[in-house]
């Protein structure tokens, strides 16, 4: 009686595991639909986007293998090696980094140690570099105070001061690790050959970043726009990272020559969109910079500017202030750039 409890027991924990797992549906086929932080989206037959935190993966699967693009955060990493494994046995042979933003490319080393070899543009493979090494200033600074705050103790700050310096000193200058970044760069575009199709990735110059690409699926009719697109949301541009407010507008025609009404979009952050959603974007942050810019001539100030709801009141009511950026920060931007533009012009006096 108690090994039939006990095998009873085990039996019904074991349909609780795999059921989780493997998400079997009524047929006992494999149904993709949600792990526990992660959203798996089908795109087409073949190609899959994952949401979660941080920004929105595409992947690709078929003969040749897997390929992906983006990796969201380091922790996510066993997430999503087991909801790719859920989609193919193959290997994640290539990763593409659309920029080097840490909620698109934290996952990279996880990756490059699981076999798989990363693609970037050259200044996304820079920059992760400069992150690294930025990190590398801080720490040692760090130290450096804790140190000296410790041997500062018994009063005698200078000589404090250059025993820690020599200690400091002796932990050695910045080598970039090894093996952490992108393993192949390009400086405009490359194409793969891979799944039965070809896969275009090419730059667009100075707009959310100076490294961003966009991956073209051109017979699955499939785009990934990295953060040169934020579905319903107002964009973030990284001005301190080569970002570009009119760079971000040209990215965004550049998108729209390439892509039709049947086009499916995969944004850097939001849902899954059409070349409608785009072209919104697009419109909205012409149209913004427009207004914005007719307020400056008018003399306003950047708060009365700011204080202007009319401004973005259709925007706002669709939700576009509700994420990263908000509107106050948005049209601040636009403001910062709108001056710099402007700045020689006199605001015209009424
Ligand atoms: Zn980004």
């Amino acid at each position: 009686m108690r090994t039939l409890i006990i095998t009873g027991i085990a039996l019904f924990l074991g349909c609780i595991i795999s059921y989780s797992q493997d998400d079997v549906d009524k047929n006992g086929s494999k149904k993709p639909t949600i792990s526990r932080t992660i959203n798996l989206i089908t795109v087409t037959n073949n190609i899959y986007m994952f949401k979660g935190k941080g920004g929105n993966i595409g992947v690709s699967t078929g003969e040749d293998g897997v390929l992906m693009i983006d990796n969201q955060f380091a922790e996510t990493t066993p997430e999503i090696l087991n909801l790719a494994k859920r989609l193919s046995d193959k290997p994640i042979q290539f990763l593409i980094n659309t920029h080097h933003h840490g909620d698109h490319t934290g996952g990279n080393i996880n990756m490059i140690n699981n076999g798989t070899v990363i693609f970037a543009h050259d200044n996304v493979r820079r920059r992760l570099m400069e992150d690294e090494r930025r990190k590398f200033a801080k720490e040692q600074e760090t130290a450096f105070n804790k140190k000296l705050d410790k041997l500062a103790k018994d009063g005698n700050r200078e000589i404090a001061e250059a025993k820690t310096k020599g200690s400091i000193r002796n932990m050695g200058d910045f080598t970039p690790s090894v093996n952490t970044y992108p393993a192949i760069t390009f400086t405009d575009n490359m194409t793969f050959y891979y799944n039965g199709e070809k896969i275009m990735v090419f730059h667009v110059q100075n707009a959310h970043t100076d490294g961003d690409v966009m991956v073209y699926f051109t017979d699955s009719n499939v785009l990934h726009m990295g953060d040169v697109f934020f579905n319903g949301k107002y964009p973030f541009v990284d001005i301190n990272s080569g970002g570009n407010y009119d760079g971000y507008i040209k990215a965004l025609s550049r998108a729209l020559i390439l892509i039709d009404e049947e086009t499916k979009i995969i944004p850097g952050h939001g849902d899954l969109a059409t070349k409608s959603d785009v072209k919104y974007s697009h419109d909205m942050m012409v149209a913004l910079k427009n207004s914005v810019a007719y307020e400056y001539v008018s003399g306003k100030t950047k708060e009365q500017i700011i204080a202007n709801k009319d401004l973005t009141k259709i925007y706002d009511a669709k939700g576009f202030g509700d994420g990263f950026i908000s509107t106050e920060k948005f049209v601040g931007l636009i403001y910062d750039i709108t001056k710099k533009q402007y700045g020689k012009l006199k605001p015209r006096k009424n």
